[in-house]
């Protein structure tokens, strides 16, 4: 059941062990909150399951807020059905198979975050750069071989590499991304940075052994750790920040 509250009567107010009603305010701070009971349901699981704090990136929108940050039409986030969690040290996919494991069944994984709602029906799916695909949760984690072929597409679809889509890091993917780092303006890129050139960094990784943990063009915790691992094994400065160095010694060794 969907319950209406106010931020400044109920904020407050605990529903269940470790939420309470003003984190799941709109971020327009709009008073009136609406929360939906299964959602709190849901949350309260996960957060005893991790035992990590949850943050509530986005909780009830009221609609014209949704429009204005381009959510979804009829999002579920303004019924009070829906929130975008964060878990504290829990990577995104991990805590959307755990979602799927108890029967939630709207899940969204993003690279900083999941998308959890109340629906009746199940629909997965994963945010990949600016755009939504589908998967089963159970391929939130890829194998290798699934990566390196979307490595392969990504290299073949923006920089005309012509690769066979096989999964297999070759001397042929090793230098069309090594092409590709060379045809690239190499901007410094660290935690938080998005786009094309981290796809780039995250297909040297792969294509040199490090484990990135995804391939969606978001630096997160995983890259960070590979990129440090990588520069450390490289004797480079070790600062998780890929400027002219890093760059130039991804391309040496690729
Ligand atoms: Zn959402």
């Amino acid at each position: 059941m969907v319950k209406t509250y106010s931020l400044k009567a109920d904020g407050n107010k605990k529903l269940s062990e470790n939420f309470k009603v003003s984190e799941f305010r709109c971020n327009d701070g709009s008073d009136k909150i609406l929360i939906d009971e299964d959602l709190v349901v849901i949350l309260q699981k996960i957060r005893s399951n991790f035992k990590k704090p949850i943050n509530i990136n986005s909780g009830y929108r009221t609609p014209s807020y949704n429009a204005k940050i381009g959510g979804a039409t009829n999002s579920y986030h303004t019924l009070g059905s829906a929130a975008d969690i964060a878990v504290s040290d829990v990577l995104p996919q991990v805590v959307a198979q755990y979602c799927e494991s108890i029967g939630v069944k709207g899940i969204g994984c993003g690279a900083n975050y999941v998308h959890v709602d109340t629906r009746k029906s199940k629909y997965l799916w994963k945010y990949v750069g600016t755009t939504t695909s589908t998967y089963p949760v159970s391929s939130f984690i890829e194998s290798k071989t699934a990566i390196i072929k979307t490595i392969q597409r990504f290299l073949n679809s923006n920089y005309a590499s012509e690769l066979s889509v096989d999964g297999i890091v070759g001397v042929k993917t090793r230098a069309a991304v090594k092409n590709a780092i060379a045809k690239s303006k190499n901007p410094v890129l660290k935690f938080a940075s998005q786009g094309k050139d981290v796809y780039l960094l995250q297909s040297a990784l792969y294509c040199l052994g490090y484990n990135p943990e995804g391939f969606d063009g978001s630096f997160g915790n995983g890259l960070k750790l590979a990129v440090s691992k990588f520069q450390k094994d490289k004797s480079l400065a070790v600062d998780s920040v890929v400027g002219k160095n890093t760059w130039t010694k991804l391309k040496e060794v690729l």
